[in-house]
This record gives structure tokens, sequence and C-alpha cells, in this order.
């Protein structure tokens, strides 16, 4: 570990239902040219087995250490906030304007742990000045702060960015539902796998949980790489039961086939993932037997 390489400071102050949430404040990283920081807007406690129907309490009885002390799966919201030479950008918008009140099926608890805007405050990082936000895919978890009603201001918190979007993402929403993100006609630029959008950031098409769901590929500089792998993992429990579908993938099977090339990726040397959903485990890499090793271990490690 470096000196400017920092430990994420965790933040395990509740959800409301004092039942031990593991999720982050914010922290910042540096890895060769690149620098990322968390930006935390929300935590959600999930049913497990309504997120992975394919799953079960034993199997879920199994892994304390990604549970809330009721029983439920830990997971945040937030966005990554990527600097790598002159290119600042955000990935994803985090869970945006909601209050919590109307939870899904599959969630136990919903609280802003700090929304999205005090978090790029405090990193001092102006919202009207960002140019470009990389989406993983249109849910709402991953568009909030990005949505035409997201603030007053109807190009949304980030008056200037454009949108960058996998394809097939703008046609896998509903017709007649409006548009997602704010001014998308004109401000959405569709890329395509491998496109690179800044100098070391690049699309990977992982599609499946949606149509277009695109990771990112973060070039260090000096023979690493990060991927900022969206929704295609959502828990590092997963990393270990790639055949548990999702209750939201849209196409199960190609969800499985991204999960699987997924986990083969991170398990190779100097290749790590940031999971937005992964509490307090969100970097890390995928270990010799298979399983997901949180980012301190495997810094140490190298
Ligand atoms: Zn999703
Ligand atoms: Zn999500």
């Amino acid at each position: 570990m470096t000196p400017q390489e920092q430990r994420p400071a965790p933040n395990r102050a509740g959800h409301g239902d004092d039942s031990g949430s593991r999720l982050p404040g914010i922290w910042t990283r540096t890895l060769g040219e690149l620098t990322l920081s968390y930006v935390p807007d929300a935590g959600v406690a999930m049913i497990p087995s309504r997120v992975y129907p394919s799953s079960d309490e034993e199997d879920w009885s199994a892994h304390p250490a990604h549970m809330t002390r009721a029983g439920h799966l830990s997971m945040g919201c937030g966005a990554l906030l990527v600097e790598r030479g002159g290119t600042r950008l955000l990935i994803d918008a985090g869970h945006g304007r909601i209050s919590g009140e109307e939870l899904e099926p599959f969630q136990h608890g919903f609280d802003h742990v700090r929304d999205l805007p005090a978090s790029l405050a405090t990193l001092g990082v102006d919202p009207a000045e960002l140019e470009m936000v990389a989406f993983t895919h249109f849910h709402g978890d991953h568009t909030g702060w990005a949505r035409p009603d997201a603030v007053e201001d109807p190009r949304s918190l980030f008056p200037k960015a454009r949108w960058m979007v996998g394809k097939g993402e703008l046609e896998s929403v509903a017709p007649g539902s409006g548009p997602v993100l704010a001014g998308q006609d004109e401000r959405a630029v569709i890329v395509t796998d491998g496109t690179e959008i800044a100098d070391g950031i690049r699309a990977w098409s992982l599609p499946g949980h949606t149509p277009g769901h695109t990771a990112w590929v973060l070039d260090t500089g000096d023979g690493r790489e990060v991927v900022a792998f969206g929704d295609a993992l959502h828990s590092p429990v997963q990393v270990r039961h790639p055949d548990w579908e999702v209750c939201l993938d849209t196409d199960r099977d190609e969800a499985e086939r991204s999960r699987r090339r997924l986990v083969d990726h991170l398990a190779r040397d100097g290749v790590y993932g940031f999971g937005v959903h992964f509490a307090d485990q969100q970097l890390g890499t995928v270990d010799g037997s298979g399983h997901w090793r949180p980012w301190t271990d495997a810094v140490d490690a190298s």
C-alpha cells in the first residue's frame, strides 16, 4: 500500500432500524494514474431471498459478514467519481430524491445515508462543472440525480454533462414513460463495447441485467485496471453463485453469461472490481479460490 492509498473509513451508522448497517462513508483511493472516490447517496436493506429467488435462508446464514443483525442484505447506492489525468467524470448518479416510504417488494428498508449532492460538496466537486456522467444502466437507483425531476433545475444536478449510455439502454425503457435522463435526446451519447469515452476509460458491454448494461474499465496507467461493473453483480456473495438470477434481470441467461465473464475477468492478475451495491466491500478482486477479496487485503497482498 503506497502512502496515497487510503483505507476507506467505514460508516456503520444505522439504517434507522438499528440492525447493523455496513455502509461506507466517502472514501478516496489512488491507484496509478487513477483516483477513485465513492460518492454515497443511499442505503438499502434487502430481503435476500427475494433479490435472489433461487437462494434460501440457509445460503445466507453462511454469510453474516454481508448481513445486518436483522438478517437483511446491506446494499449501498451512490456513484463513483473517477479522476484520471485531465478527466473527471461520474459513473452513475445515485438513487435520487426519493423518500423511501414506498419500498420495493425485495426491500426491507431504505435510507439516505448522506445524499449525493452533499457527498459531492464534501469531495469539492461542483456538479454543474462535470462534463460527463457514464451510466451502467437505466434503473432508478443509478440515474437518480440525473433525472429530469431530480432537482428544481430541469437540466438536473448536472446541467452541462453529456450522458454516456450503452447501446440498447434507451430502447429498454417502456414506451410512453418519458425520458429517463434530463435533456436525454440532446445529451445522451450512445456507446458500444470498447468505446473509449476518455483517455483510459472504456465501455465493456455486459448485457442481461438490462439490454444495454455497461461496465466501465478504468486503466490505472501502470498495467492494472478497475472495472466498475454496475449491477452485473449485486453482492460479494454472488461472486460464488453466478448462477443466481437477480429479480430485476431482464434476460436471465444473458445476465448469467455476463456474470461468469465478469467473475473470470476479475480473477486475473491486476484486475480489481468496483461494485456500487457491495456495501462496505465495494473495491476488491476475485481470489484464486473464486471468492471476493476486499480491497485492503488485495492491496496488502500485492
Ligand atoms: Zn439494476
Ligand atoms: Zn442497482
